[in-house]
């Protein structure tokens, strides 16, 4: 890793921890939000080998705008005009309710930017794994929407990254299992 993303990086985690540091994972006990935003920007720099500061900070500040009362204008000052543009694509209208949501992710899917693809793709192989790891008050319903959303997603965002594309891949089919095996036997 550069050298010079260091003291940047960290200025992103900062921000993210005292941004998020009342939020939790939504549906799972008390986990902690900042645990997400690190997973997917640690999987972005160590596994994926992504360089790009401006994709790495925007995946640690992917959620501040959607969840917090962290502004676009406020990211932008903080961090320039790139890491806002990215998060901005990246943020949901909260307004709007989550089967909208997840509609518009998949609508809107092609038109994101290459950065912001590789993060939302990053994001939902994260998710997918906190999905099956960890206890959810999620029927198994939810849980198969969920990853029938991702899968759509990403059909519509693969194609800039061949090791991220793996990952997901490989996320997807390993969470196909974990649904399978918690079918109740009939
Ligand atoms: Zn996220």
């Amino acid at each position: 890793m550069p050298a010079l993303i260091m003291p940047e990086l960290l200025e992103a985690l900062q921000f993210a921890a005292i941004h998020h540091q009342y939020d939790r994972r939504a549906g799972y006990s008390r986990l902690p939000y900042i645990n997400h935003l690190i997973k997917v920007t640690n999987c972005l720099a160590n596994r994926i080998g992504v360089r790009d500061e401006a994709l790495l900070l925007a995946a640690v500040l992917h959620d501040v705008v959607e969840d917090t009362d962290v502004t676009v204008e406020g990211l932008e000052r903080r961090f320039g005009r790139e890491v806002a543009d990215i998060v901005a694509e990246l943020t949901d209208d909260m307004s709007l309710p989550y089967e909208e949501r997840k509609r518009l992710q998949v609508e809107r899917a092609a038109q994101l930017s290459p950065k912001a693809r590789i993060i939302r793709l990053a994001d939902k192989a994260s998710n997918l794994r906190d999905l099956f790891n960890y206890p959810i008050e999620w029927s198994l319903e939810k849980k198969e929407a969920y990853l029938q959303n991702s899968e759509q997603v990403a059909e519509r965002i693969k194609g800039d990254n061949p090791k991220l594309d793996a990952w997901f891949d490989e996320t997807a089919a390993w969470a196909r299992q974990q649904l399978q095996a918690q079918q109740p036997a009939s």
